[in-house]
């Protein structure tokens, strides 16, 4: 019989493999010794060539964690320095669960994709003052906010050696092509990669066998250009065997990036010229994270819209008038945002309560130059600034506190410390 054919049910027993789709539409048989033969084959080949990672030489949940958020939609050779500097400062869920959200985001700044680092610390304090323990198996690991599947299975099985299966887009290339998946991944064909994933998994190394999983997509099953003939599952593979390594995996249209016009104030104090800044409430992509005043134009094309913008922040600032300086461009992977970035001067901090954003911030503060840098900026604020001629590498947190909405200062913004485990 050959790997894949087109039957049924669940997961392996000595003879055979049955892997189900949901409703119990039949899928994949896979004979018992080919089985065996994929586990030999890839566990061997993951033992001789795996990369000595910095979170490969612990067992630790916490550390294992930190890594795979910091993992999601960034580079091995990127996240390594982050995730040593990471665990230096923050070597516990505790430490962690007991930083104040601006610092995790400075040690965050520069990995992007903000909400990961927003979601690991409120996962920390979840665990550090609620749980007081961090979980031991998948299942207590999904009850984290923003632990997902992946992550849940990637910490169990590495950690605590459940036999769980795990697919990240490494994972579903692989499956997709050695088990010659022909469903959309974007679709159904992912919920095939997660039903092999579960069904496979290697019942002595769990974790050895996801990592192998993944080290094969990262270093070898590459999207482009795989390199088959070092691969040691090539005999195994359909899409090898098949000649349809280009064809696989299959990929529907992704949906474009919807455009969004802005409107950005660097608005500067007179006297010293620090930098007024704002941060993101809760929610929404850049939430928790300081920039300059933003507001997104309506019509910018037509530039009534724009008009009506700047004369409202022209008002509130007290300011004599807004120069336009640069436009900028940034690209999310749902929109593409295009800044008008302004400049203007300030003699006294306008009202924060009157501020023509809404709600959408929830502290106000200026930045002045020449403090050591310790603000979680997003990577938009960044290019903004900088556009507007602001050193952003040496601009940073003013020693001056925070301003709420009710005109109160904030001398911290640390959480309350919980009790903690006996760890
Ligand atoms: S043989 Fe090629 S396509 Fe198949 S799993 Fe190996 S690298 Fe990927």
């Amino acid at each position: 019989m050959s790997l894949c054919a087109g039957l049924v049910a669940k997961p392996a027993q000595n003879r055979r493999t049955l892997v189900t789709k949901r409703n119990a539409v039949v899928n994949h048989v896979i004979e018992g010794q080919r089985v065996r033969q994929l586990h030999d084959a890839l566990l061997a080949w993951f033992g001789a060539v795996r990369r000595d990672l910095p979170w490969r030489r612990t067992r630790d949940p916490y550390a294992i964690w930190v890594s795979e958020v910091m993992l999601q939609q960034t580079q091995v050779i990127t996240v390594i320095p982050y995730y040593e500097r990471f665990l230096a400062k923050f070597p516990t869920v505790f430490a962690l669960a007991d930083a104040s959200r601006d610092d995790v985001f400075s040690a965050w700044s520069g990995l992007g994709y903000y909400r990961r680092a927003r979601m690991l610390h409120d996962g920390a304090q979840r665990v550090a003052h609620e749980l007081r323990a961090l979980p031991t198996n998948r299942e207590q690991w999904l009850q984290i906010r923003g632990v997902g599947k992946y992550t849940a299975g990637a910490v169990a099985s590495i950690a605590f050696g459940e036999r769980v299966g795990l697919v990240d887009g490494n994972v579903a290339r692989v499956f997709a092509r050695v088990f010659g998946i022909e469903a959309d991944m974007r679709k159904g064909g992912l919920r095939e990669a997660e039903a092999l994933a579960e069904a496979l998994v290697a019942p002595h190394d769990p974790g050895a066998w996801n990592q192998a999983l993944m080290e094969l997509g990262a270093t070898t099953c590459t999207p482009r250009a795989p390199a088959c003939d070092q691969c040691p599952v090539a005999a195994m593979c359909v899409a090898h065997q098949t000649r349809r390594v280009d064809q696989l995996p299959m990929l529907g249209p992704k949906k474009a990036p919807k455009p969004t016009q802005l409107l950005a104030l660097v608005a500067r104090r007179r006297s010293d010229a620090g930098v007024l800044v704002v941060r993101r409430g809760t929610g929404g992509t850049f939430a928790g994270l300081w920039e300059p005043v933003m507001l997104e134009c309506v019509d910018a094309e037509s530039g009534e819209k724009t008009s009506e913008i700047r004369h409202a922040l022209q008002t509130w600032l007290g300011s004599g008038g807004l120069a336009t300086v640069a436009s900028v461009k940034h690209q999310l992977s749902h929109r593409t945002m295009h800044v008008q970035v302004m400049t203007a001067e300030f003699e006294a901090l306008p009202a924060f309560a009157s501020i023509p954003t809404g709600d959408r911030y929830d502290q106000m503060r200026v930045l002045s130059p020449n403090e050591p840098p310790t603000l979680g900026l997003s990577t938009l604020a960044k290019k903004v600034l900088t556009a507007a001629g602001v050193d952003v590498a040496g601009v940073p947190l003013a020693n001056e506190p925070a301003v709420n909405k009710k005109g109160q200062r904030s001398t911290s913004q640390r959480r309350p410390r919980g009790p903690r485990a006996n760890r």
